[in-house]
């Protein structure tokens, strides 16, 4: 049976990129602008010899008009539950912000299998912003790239760890 794999984050750190990489589609389908209402994407995705469904939680950035943590909070848990596994991504260019404990927070609880990623680690300092995701704990951030592709080997191994 093919898994579930959940892309929670607060917005911002790359998760539609990872989506369409994982996804096989166009890089141009990333959406910058706030405010544009998308629904949760499901996809099969490949990861060399790895299949699996994965589910982008687009849509969390949409929340200007009720609470923005509360439904961040909602549509992540609601993620967390479809899935087999959790791909919780970290901006390793800007650091951990407070969003980022929260979401750790509820996707700690659930108690689902987790690889911490820390995305945009191409970019200068992002040394930093990767060895932060310790403090999240939940465990070794691997660092990738996203948009350019790179630490997909690692993430590999992460995910077949952590199933
Ligand atoms: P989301 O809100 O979490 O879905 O984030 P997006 O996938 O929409 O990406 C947010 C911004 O970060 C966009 O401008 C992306 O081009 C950029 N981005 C995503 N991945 C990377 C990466 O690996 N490196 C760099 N430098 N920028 C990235
Ligand atoms: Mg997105």
């Amino acid at each position: 049976m093919r898994f579930k794999v959940s892309i929670i984050g607060r917005p911002n750190v790359g998760k539609s990129t990872l989506f369409n990489r994982l996804a096989g589609r166009k890089l141009a389908l990333v959406d910058d602008t706030p405010g544009v209402t998308r629904d949760r994407r499901v996809h099969p995705a490949k990861l060399f010899d790895l299949r699996f469904d994965v589910i982008d939680t687009a849509g969390l950035e949409d929340a200007a008009a009720s609470s923005l943590e509360g439904r961040m909070r909602a549509q992540t848990e609601t993620a967390i539950d479809e899935a087999d596994l959790v791909l919780f991504l970290i901006d390793a260019r800007t650091g951990l912000m407070p969003d980022d404990r929260t979401f750790a927070e509820v996707v700690r609880r659930t108690g689902k299998p987790v690889v911490l990623v820390a995305n945009k680690a191409e970019t200068r300092g992002a040394q930093g912003g990767m060895l932060e995701g310790w403090e999240l704990g939940l465990g070794e951030p691997i660092p990738i790239s996203a948009e350019h592709g790179e630490g997909m080997p690692d993430l590999r191994e992460a995910i077949i760890e952590a199933l």
